[in-house]
């Protein structure tokens, strides 16, 4: 069983750790340099991505996890987590802080930060998954929308077949939406298959 890494710097990595928990896999809290030489694979959690991209900088975080990520350790990204796995970010009315950070361009996609709306447009939808047999409950808060999606990228899953909401290239996985907010640990399994 890999060991995985949930990046804890701001954001839902308890409730990652937590879903961990439910398919007992071993998990870590990253926060350093040196914790992050002690696992097989990492997840960048919901949150705020511009504070996640500034404290990735704080820590000195940001080149060693994108070199781990060239070795192929899988990193998978869910919502703020798949904006800075991104390969641009691009930024819309909504914006009230502009992104100064440079995304860690892991993944051949470019997203527009809160492209479903503000807060209050916050929903749920049951999404189709490539290798879920019955629907995934999905939850989506101020969710970014991918707005170019590169030709090596693979789309596990789309809203009404028009906007892609799980993606992934080799080692790298993103979702727009928040697993770790659900009961369902089907998507980290998912995650999980990709150490065999
Ligand atoms: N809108 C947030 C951002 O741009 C992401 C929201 C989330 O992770 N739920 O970082």
């Amino acid at each position: 069983m890999p060991v995985i890494g949930v990046l804890s710097l701001q954001g839902d990595f308890a409730e990652h750790v937590l879903m961990l928990d439910t398919l007992e896999v071993n998990s870590m809290e990253i926060r350093s340099q040196e914790s992050l030489q002690n696992i097989d694979g990492l997840i960048i959690p919901g949150g705020e991505s511009t504070s996640i991209m500034k404290l990735l900088e704080l820590f000195d975080l940001k080149n060693s996890i994108i070199s781990r990520a060239k070795n192929g350790m899988p990193i998978w990204g869910t919502c703020a987590g798949m904006i800075i796995l991104s390969q641009n970010i691009i930024h819309n009315e909504y914006q009230n802080k502009i992104h100064k950070y440079e995304p860690l361009k892991l993944i051949d996609i470019d997203v527009t930060r809160n492209a479903f709306g503000r807060q209050i447009d916050s929903f749920e939808f049951d999404l189709d998954v490539d290798g879920l047999e019955d629907p995934y409950h999905s939850i989506f808060i101020r969710a970014p929308q991918v707005s170019r999606v590169g030709k090596n990228v693979e789309v596990l899953s789309s809203i009404t077949n028009t906007q892609p909401v799980i993606l992934k290239q080799d080692n790298i996985l993103v979702s727009s939406f928040h697993p770790e907010l659900t009961r369902d640990n089907r998507i980290h399994e998912l995650f999980i298959q990709m150490f065999s």
